[in-house]
C-alpha cells in the first residue's frame, strides 16, 4: 500500500507548485473578514469545507495548495477600529490573530494563511487594474457623493445611514439593507445622516469615479457560466443566472478612502479600490505571499493545468462567479478561473442570529470553552452543512448527532472492534482464510460499492453526501459484527477458525474508517491509527484490506464520549440559546 504523510498541509518548508503531468489543485475559501470573531457559520460556509476537500484531494495523492487569509480593507474595518479605539492594521493584527487560533483548533490544513494588507496586493490589484485601464475597460464618471463636512470626507458605504428607500427601515446602511438584504448606494438612503455625526446631515458632493464595463465583457462571463455550470452547485448557478439575465452593468471599482489599496493614476490619488474589487484579487497575491512563483498556480502555462476550487457562502456568490471573473478575464493575461464553486446557505442558532454583540451564539473562539473535542464540531457542522437551505444550530441537534451518530455508530465500533482483537487476539490482526466466507464476500462488495460512492461523492465535492456514505459504511461494519456474534464464536476451539476471520475483517473496517473519515474529522483519526498504530495511507478508488496479519495494533480508548442533558443545559445558559418548544 502507498502510504502518504500525515497531513496538515504541505510538511516540506518548500512551497507546493504546480507540476506538468500531475493533477494540479488550487484550493480558496472566502477570505473572512477580520473585524469579527468567526462564528459558526463561517467556519463550514468557507474555512471547513475547503479544508476538506484540500485533505480529501492530498488523501488522493493530487498536488494540492489551499489558501486563505483575512480581508482586512473596506469601511466595515475602518468603522470597527474606530468604534474600539484603534488603528485599522491595529484592529487587524487583533483579529487575525483571533482566527489564526480559532481556525488551528479546529485543524484546518491551510498551506498558507495570509491576509489582504499588504505590499503584494498593492503590486498585484495595481497590475491588474492598469491592464484593465489599457485594454479601454474602465470608464469614469462624476457621481454625486455624501460629504461630511465635520469628518471632512466623502462618506462611502457604511459611514453612512438612513432610511431604507425599500423597506423603510429607519437603520439601513450605505451599502446594505439588514432588513430587506437590497444592495443600495449612499445616496439612495432617504434622510441619510453621517454614522459618526448622526447630528449632521451630508451634502451633496461630485467625485470622480472609475467603472468596470461589466457590459463590455459580459459574452465571457456567460462562456464561463455554460461552461463550467455543472461543477457549480445548484444556488451558484441560480443567482448568477438571475445576475445575467437582469443584465450587467458598469459596476464602480473606487472609493474615496484612505483604508485600502491606492488607485495607481494620478488624478485619483486620493482614492482606493473597492473593496469588492480588491478582495477576490487577495486570493492571488496571498499565494504571491507564499511563493514567488505564484504565477504558476494562476496563469495558465502550456505544460501545466491547475483545476481552481472556490468555497463560498452564498452572499459571495455574484462576486466569484461575475465580477472577480469579469476582472481576470478584461485584464487578458491568460488568468484560471473558477472550475468548481461550492456555495453553501447560511446556519442560524437556535431562537435566532448568531450576533456577538447580543452574545447569542457559540462563536470560533468560545466552542472550545465547551470541553468538546474539535472533532465533534467538525462532525456536527459537516453532517449540517447548509447546501440546500439553511440550517439551524440546535444544541439538542448537536448532542443528538454525537450521540446517536458520532458515538453510536463509528465511535463504539472502532472501539469495540479494537478492544475485541486486543483481548482475543493479542493485539495482533488475525489470520484471515485465502478462500472468503459468503459473508466476507458480502461485506466486501457492499464496503467496495460505498467506497466507490464516497470517490464520486468527493470528486464531486459533495460533502456532506460523503460523509453519510462513512456512516453508512460504519453501519455495515457494525451490522457484520452484530450478526456474525463473534463474541461466541472466538470461545470454542472448533469455531475459533471462524471468529479469527471476521475479526480480520472487523479490524480492515476500522482502519478503512480512519482513512475515509480522514478528510472530516483528522483529529479523531489520528488518534484512532495511533491505536491502530498505523500510518497514512493513500486513499484509492477501491476498498481494500489495509492491515496484514500478525500487524500489532495498540491500545483501545473511546475517542468520542456521550453528550449529557445537563451539559446542553449549561452551554445553553452560558450561550444564550433557546430550546425549540414543539
Ligand atoms: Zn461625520
Ligand atoms: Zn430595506
Amino acid at each position: 500500500m502507498t502510504t502518504v504523510l500525515p497531513h496538515g498541509s504541505n510538511p516540506s518548508s518548500q512551497p507546493v507548485l504546480p507540476k506538468t503531468g500531475e493533477r494540479n489543485i488550487l484550493i480558496t475559501s472566502a477570505l473572512p473578514y477580520c473585524n469579527n470573531v468567526p462564528h459558526l457559520g463561517t467556519l463550514i460556509g468557507c474555512v471547513l469545507s475547503a479544508d476538506v476537500f484540500a485533505r480529501y484531494s492530498r488523501l488522493r495523492g493530487y498536488n494540492t495548495v489551499y489558501i486563505c487569509g483575512t480581508d482586512e480593507y473596506g469601511t466595515a474595518t475602518e468603522q470597527k477600529a474606530r468604534a474600539e479605539n484603534l488603528t485599522p492594521p491595529e484592529l487587524c493584527q487583533k483579529y487575525g490573530e483571533i482566527h489564526r487560533q480559532c481556525y488551528d483548533w479546529f485543524n484546518i490544513s491551510f498551506d498558507h494563511f495570509g491576509h489582504t494588507a499588504t505590499p503584494k496586493q498593492t503590486e498585484i490589484a495595481q497590475e491588474i487594474f492598469l491592464r484593465l485601464f489599457d485594454q479601454g475597460l474602465l470608464e469614469e464618471k462624476e457621481t454625486e457623493q455624501l460629504f461630511c463636512q465635520t469628518c471632512d470626507r466623502f462618506l462611502a458605504d457604511r459611514f453612512v445611514e438612513g432610511e431604507c428607500p425599500h423597506c423603510h427601515h429607519p437603520n439601513a446602511r450605505g451599502d446594505q439593507c439588514d432588513v430587506c438584504s437590497k444592495l443600495l448606494s449612499p445616496t439612495e438612503l432617504l434622510h441619510p445622516r453621517c454614522q459618526v455625526h448622526s447630528e449632521i446631515t451630508p451634502a451633496l458632493r461630485s467625485s470622480n469615479h472609475l467603472y468596470l464595463n461589466l457590459t463590455k465583457l459580459t459574452p465571457q462571463v456567460e462562456q464561463l457560466f455554460n461552461e463550467k455550470k455543472e461543477t457549480w452547485t445548484k444556488n451558484t448557478c441560480d443567482t448568477t443566472r438571475a445576475w445575467l439575465k437582469e443584465g450587467l452593468r458598469p459596476r464602480c471599482i473606487t472609493r474615496d478612502l484612505k483604508w485600502g489599496t491606492p488607485v495607481p493614476l494620478e488624478r485619483f490619488h486620493d482614492k482606493v479600490f473597492y473593496v469588492w474589487f480588491d478582495a477576490p484579487i487577495g486570493y492571488l497575491s496571498i499565494t504571491a505571499e507564499y511563493t514567488d512563483q505564484w504565477r504558476k498556480w494562476w496563469q495558465q502555462t502550456n505544460d501545466t493545468t491547475v483545476k481552481l476550487y472556490q468555497f463560498l457562502g452564498k452572499d459571495n456568490i455574484p462576486f466569484h462567479t461575475i465580477i472577480f471573473p469579469a476582472t481576470l478575464i478584461g485584464a487578458d493575461d491568460n488568468y484560471n478561473l473558477l472550475d468548481y464553486c461550492s456555495t453553501t446557505e447560511y446556519i442560524n442558532y437556535e431562537g435566532g442570529k448568531f450576533s456577538k454583540s447580543q452574545g447569542t451564539g457559540v462563536f470560533g473562539d468560545q466552542v472550545q470553552q465547551t470541553g468538546i473535542p474539535s472533532y465533534v464540531w467538525r462532525f456536527y457542522l459537516l453532517n449540517s452543512r447548509p447546501e440546500k437551505s439553511d440550517s439551524i444550530f440546535t444544541w439538542d441537534d448537536f448532542q443528538a448527532k454525537n450521540n446517536n451518530e458520532l458515538l453510536a455508530n463509528i465511535g463504539n465500533y472502532c472501539h469495540r472492534g479494537i478492544s475485541f482483537t486486543n483481548r482475543f487476539f493479542d493485539h495482533q490482526v488475525p489470520d484471515s482464510d485465502s478462500s472468503l466466507h459468503p459473508d466476507d464476500q458480502r461485506l466486501f462488495d457492499d464496503l467496495s460499492s460505498l467506497q466507490t460512492e464516497y470517490i464520486q461523492a468527493l470528486e464531486q465535492v459533495h460533502l456532506k453526501e460523503g460523509l453519510k456514505i462513512v456512516l453508512k459504511f460504519s453501519t455495515r461494519c457494525n451490522k457484520y459484527f452484530q450478526d456474525s456474534q463473534v463474541w461466541a464464536l472466538v470461545k470454542e476451539e472448533s469455531t475459533r477458525p471462524r471468529a479469527s476471520q471476521i475479526c480480520y475483517w472487523i479490524i480492515q473496517g476500522i482502519a478503512n474508517i480512519s482513512l475515509l473519515l480522514e478528510p472530516f474529522l483528522p483529529g479523531f483519526c489520528a488518534q484512532l491509527r495511533a491505536q491502530l498504530n498505523c500510518p497514512v495511507w493513500k486513499l484509492t478508488e477501491t476498498f481494500t484490506p489495509l492491515l496484514e496479519p500478525g500487524h500489532r495494533i495498540g491500545e483501545s480508548k473511546p475517542l468520542v464520549q456521550k453528550i449529557t442533558d445537563d451539559q446542553i443545559t449549561t452551554w445553553r445558559e452560558q450561550f444564550g440559546g433557546t430550546k425549540n418548544k414543539e
